[in-house]
């Protein structure tokens, strides 16, 4: 059997502390009776209860059993939780309540942070709002505008979809406990539409991974590789786009590779 403490590492239990932390995320999304909120990794409750004395309703995913067995017997009300993982629970069932909306909070565990994120961009048009706690460093990526060094594919895939603002930084002494990195808090707003039209939603996901997926490289050589395209293939692309084929991907803005998605063969 597992100890607990390799449970707790497995799951990156790392429980707020901070009640004003706790209170300054909720805050974020500022839910109201009229709004549902769905909470991923609830754990010990830092954030529930002042979730479900806010919103009309909340439905908290948490993957530890133990866990979510005795937030289920404090009796909340207003607050239903599910033995889900949040990387596969079906966002897509969510409906908004009339007149209010669909919110997402978490301190999400840092070892699937990722994936929860792609679960939930993908569910996008369920979701109205969300507050997440992140390892820093994947939240400034989040974030970030193009030609900084933390600027991926993630950044560009995320702001495709939503307004992103990093919210709150906070400090491993808030967490019992502490974890080994700094963490932060992003806000998203999803937009009603993209920010660029795309013809080609799925090809337009390929070529920013391709683009990044050798970051260090010439964007022609990066193209090259990850499409399996020829080199001069590659270069007549990017050029017909307007864009220099010796650029690097982490200076491309999300029309720029809007065009070249629209170029790339
Ligand atoms: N929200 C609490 C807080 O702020 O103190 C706990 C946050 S703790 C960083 C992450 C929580 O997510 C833990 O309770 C953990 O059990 C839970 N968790 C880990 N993986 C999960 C998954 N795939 N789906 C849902 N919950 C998960």
């Amino acid at each position: 059997m597992r100890s607990v403490t390799n449970k707790r590492r497995a799951l990156g239990q790392h429980f707020l502390r901070d009640t004003g932390i706790a209170r300054a995320i909720v805050e974020l999304v500022a839910p109201t009776p009229r709004d549902r909120v769905v909470e991923i990794g609830p754990g010990e409750g830092a954030l529930t209860a002042e979730l479900a004395r806010r919103a009309g309703q909340v439905v908290a995913l948490e993957v530890d059993r133990d866990l979510a067995a005795r937030l289920r017997a404090r009796g909340l009300e207003r607050l239903e939780v599910l033995d889900a993982d949040a990387r596969t629970w079906d966002y897509g069932t969510l409906t908004r309540p009339a007149g209010g909306r669909v919110l997402v909070v978490g301190n999400l565990p840092y070892s699937v942070g990722k994936p929860i994120l792609e679960a939930l961009v993908t569910a996008r048009t369920a979701i109205d709002e969300m507050a997440l706690m992140l390892q820093r460093e994947v939240a400034e990526r989040l974030a970030a505008p193009p030609g900084s060094k933390t600027y991926g594919s993630l950044s560009v895939l995320t702001q495709l979809y939503c307004e992103v603002r990093l919210a709150l930084r906070v400090p491993p002494g808030a967490f019992r406990p502490p974890p080994k990195v700094d963490s932060a808090v992003v806000h998203l707003r999803v937009r009603a539409t993209p920010r660029v039209a795309l013809r080609d939603e799925r090809r337009f996901h390929v070529v920013v991974r391709a683009a990044f997926g050798q970051r260090r490289k010439m964007l022609a050589n990066a193209l090259a590789a990850g499409l399996s395209v020829p080199l001069e293939t590659a270069r007549e692309a990017a050029a017909g786009a307007g864009i220099d084929p010796r650029r690097r991907a982490e200076t491309l803005s999300i029309d720029e590779f809007a065009a070249l998605t629209e170029r790339v063969p």
